[in-house]
């Protein structure tokens, strides 16, 4: 019976304080970060006939059909562990890449590459230098190791502060980390802001490139190839790619990262746990770089409703950043959350920004045309309610 279970509340008090008092300064300090909710969840609470996710970046076409076959031929071997190597993914994005094999690191999703760069070279009063607004988990795991992290502001615009940068990287720093196009406001930094900042950034630091949505713009003129501008330098870097967003294999956690030097990779593998990468996740991964068409059919899609989005908020009167993903990030006029939560009714999930100086800020998926015209249409009735 459950009441046999029952503990006095003076004891749980004490286990609190306790687990509080053992954690770790860096750990207690922490905060959460926002995973948003599933389909499932506002289903469940709501009650909306069709739920319109665009809250997580994914890729609205869902993984290549090749994808599929190969998970499904490969389902019979799941007693069996995965390569700890990833030695064919590793190949098979040496060849996509032109990075060596040895130079490559597989991670449970990019988010996995940013937890083992953090615990491999964080310590407590290190110096990370980021992006605010910022991916949030830029800034969680420096802070999980107890680093400072200092926080550079897109300028008026919502772009790239090329000057604010050049500022933050003239003191030390251990780590500096940003991603391009930026996650949540969608701006490029360009080929001149680029090269700028790596210039800025102290001999002795790594430089951490994530370029979650590098496939929404490789072919764009104004994009740096950044493989190439690092590999002239001596900094330490590491590029990070993923599966998650234009390859649509979010749900499977399979990211890359592209590095200067084999040592690098040797120092993340004594971090990381053995058999990150599961065996669905890497079967997929090599499947998915074999339809490159998939990637581009998503692409042309994603970026031709992007357009159509951007003019329909534009047009209802907000300001829209400029956006090289497959998001968009607007001014919303009014506390996002309370709007977040009246778009939940509808059946429409979002991300309301929660950084300092952003709550007014959304961040909106782009999703197929049905879940885009459902995000429109139930944020004009939401508008019409309100103003009347
Ligand atoms: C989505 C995203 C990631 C995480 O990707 P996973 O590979 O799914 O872990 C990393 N960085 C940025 C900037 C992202 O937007």
């Amino acid at each position: 019976m459950a009441s046999d279970l029952a503990v006095p509340d003076t004891t749980i008090d004490n286990q609190q304080q306790l687990l509080k008092n053992l954690a770790r300064p860096a750990t207690r300090s922490l905060g959460a970060y926002n995973a948003g909710l599933s389909a499932e969840a506002v289903q469940q609470k709501y009650g909306a006939a069709r739920i319109a996710k665009l809250a997580s970046n994914e890729n609205p076409l869902g993984a290549s059909p090749q994808v599929v076959a190969a998970l499904e031929a490969d389902a019979r071997f799941s007693a069996i562990y995965s390569d700890a190597s990833s030695a064919a993914l590793c190949d098979a994005l040496a060849l996509d890449s032109g990075v060596a094999a040895s130079n490559i690191i597989i991670g449970n999703g990019s988010e996995d590459i940013l937890h083992m760069l953090a615990l491999a070279f964080l310590s407590p009063g290190d110096r990370v230098v980021t992006l605010i607004p910022s991916f949030g988990l830029h800034e969680i795991f420096p802070r999980m190791m107890g680093a400072d992290v200092t926080m550079v502001g897109v300028n008026a615009y919502q772009q790239f502060d090329t000057q604010a940068w050049e500022a933050a990287l003239s003191t030390p720093a251990k780590m500096v980390i940003f991603s391009n196009p930026s996650n949540p406001v969608g701006c490029m930094l360009n080929r001149e802001g680029f090269a700028r900042i790596i210039e800025a950034a102290p001999q002795d630091c790594v430089l951490v490139i994530d370029e979650a949505y590098f496939e929404y713009c490789e072919t764009d003129a104004d994009y740096p190839d950044s493989l190439r501008v690092l590999a002239e330098q001596s900094r330490p870097w590491i590029v990070l790619r993923t599966f998650s967003k234009a390859y649509g294999l979010a749900g499977l956690r399979v990211g890359y990262g592209l590095a200067c030097h084999a040592e690098l990779v040797s120092l993340l593998d004594r971090v990381r746990t053995p058999f990150n990468i599961n065996r669905s996740a890497q079967v997929a991964a090599v499947a998915a770089l074999q339809d490159k068409q998939h990637v581009r059919d998503s692409i042309a899609q994603v970026t031709s409703e992007r357009e159509k989005v951007r003019a329909e908020l534009s047009a209802l009167g907000f300001h829209v950043a400029p956006s090289y993903a497959n998001f968009l990030f607007f001014d919303c006029g009014q506390p996002a959350s309370g709007l977040a939560e009246q778009l939940l009714t509808y059946g429409v999930i979002i991300k309301p920004w929660r950084e300092p100086g952003y709550e007014q800020w959304i961040r909106v998926s782009i999703g197929n045309e049905q879940d885009n015209r459902q995000f429109i249409d139930s944020l004009k009735r939401i508008l019409a309610e309100d103003a009347a």
